[in-house]
């Protein structure tokens, strides 16, 4: 298992949530990051309405991306949002279906790493819009790995996944 020892490093989470009232399922995610051990919320990324991939018969979504600076390691952090998602009663249906909160570990400083069960960077990060466009809002140079950095990854991915900012008071 890759350490980061006491190197502090950055890394990027996805959030996404269609079900019950989003809004509070990711402010709940967000206040659980801070309270990580050696963990530390820096950041966050508007709330963005989403058209649903894949599954299309199910609500919007509502995305951001959280930059968190953590001494964990990609496993301990992995583990951590994992149990944060049961915490908020999430549900595996389907692929792609609805879900109470669904926690993504994209980014661990630059790290590359494949092992069971956890691989970084998150491998369909840079193909969805609605993880390039928040992380291009609140880190637009950080490198993707094999794909360039997140603002020019965010525009290559076009118009065809709705990916809509919103104002505070609009999230639902
Ligand atoms: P999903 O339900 O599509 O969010 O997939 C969750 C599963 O993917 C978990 O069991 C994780 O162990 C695994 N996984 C592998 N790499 C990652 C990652 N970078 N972020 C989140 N889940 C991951």
């Amino acid at each position: 298992m890759i350490r980061s020892s006491d190197a502090t490093v950055w890394a990027f989470v996805g959030l996404g949530s269609n079900l019950d009232v989003p809004r509070r399922h990711l402010e709940d995610a967000l206040d659980a990051f801070d309270a990580l051990p050696d963990t530390r919320m820096l950041r966050c990324s508007s709330f963005y309405r989403t058209a649903p991939v894949g599954f299309a018969e199910q609500p919007d979504f509502i995305n951001a991306v959280a930059m968190v600076e953590t001494r964990l390691t990609p496993r301990e952090l992995l583990d951590a949002l994992l149990t944060i998602e049961h915490e908020h009663g999430r549900v595996r249906r389907e692929p792609n279906g609805p879900r109470t909160l669904d926690l993504d570990l994209l980014l661990y400083g630059s790290i590359v790493h494949h092992e069971e069960g956890l691989t970084v960077p998150h491998p369909r990060m840079h193909e969805r819009a609605f993880v390039m466009v928040p992380l291009a809002e609140i880190a637009p140079g950080a490198e993707i790995p094999g794909h360039g950095a997140a603002i020019m990854v965010a525009r290559e991915l076009g118009h065809d996944q709705r990916v809509e900012a919103l104002a505070f008071d609009a999230v639902a």
